[in-house]
């Protein structure tokens, strides 16, 4: 029975762990680096053990200090989170033979999963439908315009290690093939240590629609639906929402059927993610699994109703899934956003600083989940993420009205963030309509942008300024100018004082 879990992460996860640990009677021990000393997280817990510096590599995800420290609390279990060593499968072994329970699957189940060559033959063996392309990496520059040759343009160029939208690239014409090979072997070997990279079809304006598995030890798998995650910049995700838009409960339930089967190929354990790209036909094709919680579990957990951790805790304790198939549904829709420290203006820029005032939304539907706090200085060290917001409806519609209400309540001042951005998709079009793929942000980056939509205000501005000055000059009684606001400068008067009858 797990009594004590020792959460080995940082910031808003760290924090949502706890909070089930916490209803469910167990003890949380938080872990910290010298950035984090004053993290949320850390006052959250049961316990809190220093791990050393600031740079994950020397304490995140070092796994003799986070053993160390799960020993010295007696954690009888540890919650990797996401990112750090969550699919480390190294770290999933050695818990194992240090006698802690891992909260995850196998190191079998990370390795074949993680390596995206592995996973690919293993899907084709299960008969889950792989993006065509190649099964073996790519031998050197000659293999690698014979084979896109073959494959025929435009492909995407994928690192078999890949990760976080990095050591990726998408080549259209002939005479790129040769840099963009070479690209993605660099980044690859620089962020993942490996350079192996294979090649997929490029899958024309597609979807990214995840489905949500769980797995027990005893042979009981359910997926609970998908998750639409097409808002993405530089194939990193932006705004995730369930159901997906452009689902049919036909095609619903035959890919959650295969993304059951992914999950069993590898005896997987406890919660994982199996993503499919989809094209406008819904032809779908295996991407890739992440055998962890997700970034964006909270949408899902809203719409069907059931608290990811704890069923992720319970699987880790060898208990049996209580969760039926034919007994899970989705009610409502639930849309998330995250929230980074970084200038949407500006290119994207981080912006970590002090945060001098922040105000969290709340109100029917919406759940918040973060970790900073007024004061705080959010550190340059780790991933700019400081929070998701997740808001529910019972109609698609009405999530996006509430999402705006909700990102409109949401102020935060001293650094600069995305909310203005993700406050600007909900009112693109394309996005109201459910009409988009994961070229969303660029097809519609003159809506996104702030100063288009500066100049478009300034615009309407002028127009109705110029009208106004026309009705005046003919004498129009359309328009009333009041008698004390005429000393004024004229755009003042236009702004504040001017009222307009019947125009
Ligand atoms: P999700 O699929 O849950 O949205 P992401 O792929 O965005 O997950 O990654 C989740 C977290 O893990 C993020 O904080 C990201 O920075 C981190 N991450 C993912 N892949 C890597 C990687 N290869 N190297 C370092 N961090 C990674
Ligand atoms: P990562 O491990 O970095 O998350 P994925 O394989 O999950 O990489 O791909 C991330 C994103 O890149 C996808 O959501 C999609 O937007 C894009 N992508 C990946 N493979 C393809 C492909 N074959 N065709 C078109 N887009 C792709
Ligand atoms: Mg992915």
């Amino acid at each position: 029975m797990i009594k004590k879990i020792l959460v080995a992460n940082r910031g808003e996860i760290a924090i949502r762990v706890m909070r089930s640990c916490r209803e469910m009677g167990i003890k949380s021990v938080a872990v910290y680096s010298e950035a984090d000393r004053t993290s949320m997280h850390v006052r959250f817990a049961d316990e809190a053990y220093f791990i050393g510096p600031s740079p994950s590599n020397e304490s995140y995800l070092v796994i003799d200090k986070i053993i160390d420290a799960a020993k010295s609390c007696g954690a009888d279990a540890i919650h990797p989170g996401y990112g750090f060593l969550s699919e480390n499968a190294e770290f999933s072994d050695r818990c194992k033979k240090e006698g802690i329970v891992f909260i995850g699957p196998t190191s079998y189940a990370i390795n074949t999963m993680g390596d995206k060559i592995t996973a690919r033959k293993k899907m084709q063996k299960a008969s889950v439908p792989v993006v065509p392309g190649t099964t073996k990496p790519l031998k050197d520059l000659k293999d690698a315009v014979e084979t896109i040759r073959k494959i025929g343009l435009p492909v995407m160029v994928k690192a078999s290690a890949g990760g976080g939208g990095k050591g990726m690239r998408l080549v259209m014409k002939e005479e790129d093939i040769i840099s963009s090979v070479t690209a993605a072997k660099s980044e690859a070997k620089s962020a993942f240590g490996n350079d192996a990279v294979y090649v997929e079809k490029y899958i024309n304006s597609p979807h990214h629609i995840e489905f949500q598995v769980l797995c027990d030890n005893h042979g009981n798998a359910v997926h609970l639906f998908e998750r639409e995650c097409s808002v993405q910049r530089r194939h990193q995700k932006v705004v995730e929402e369930t159901p997906s838009p452009i689902m049919t409960p036909q095609v619903r339930e035959e890919m959650g059927a295969h993304a059951v089967a992914a999950a069993k190929a590898v005896d997987y354990s406890g919660a994982g993610t199996i993503e499919f790209i989809v094209d406008d036909d819904l032809n779908y094709y295996f991407l890739e699994m992440n055998t962890r919680l997700q970034v964006e579990h909270p949408i899902t957990e809203r719409v069907v109703g059931v608290d990811l951790v704890k069923e992720q805790i319970k699987i880790a304790d060898n208990m049996v899934l209580e969760l039926k198939q034919e007994e899970l549904s989705q009610k409502g829709h639930a849309i998330e956003v995250r929230i980074y420290a970084e200038d949407p203006d500006n290119n994207f820029m981080p912006n970590p600083g002090t945060i001098k005032h922040i105000t969290e939304p709340l109100g029917l539907g919406v759940r918040h989940d973060g970790y900073v706090y007024e004061g705080y200085k959010i550190p340059m060290d780790y991933d700019p993420m400081i929070s998701k917001l997740i808001c529910w409806a019972p109609s698609r519609n009405e999530a996006i009205d509430r999402m705006k209400r909700a990102l409109y309540a949401y102020k935060i001042t001293g650094i600069k963030t995305s909310i203005p951005f993700l406050h600007r998709i909900m009112d693109v079009p394309d996005f109201k309509e459910g009409k988009y793929n994961t070229h969303f942000i660029q097809d519609n980056a003159e809506y996104l942008d702030a100063r288009q939509n500066a100049k478009q205000k300034v615009k309407d501005i002028a127009c109705i300024a110029a009208f106004v000055d026309y009705l005046s000059k003919i004498g129009s009684n359309a328009i009333k100018v009041e008698d004390d606001c005429k000393k004024e400068k004229p755009w003042k008067q236009f702004g504040r004082k001017i009222s307009i009858n019947r125009l």
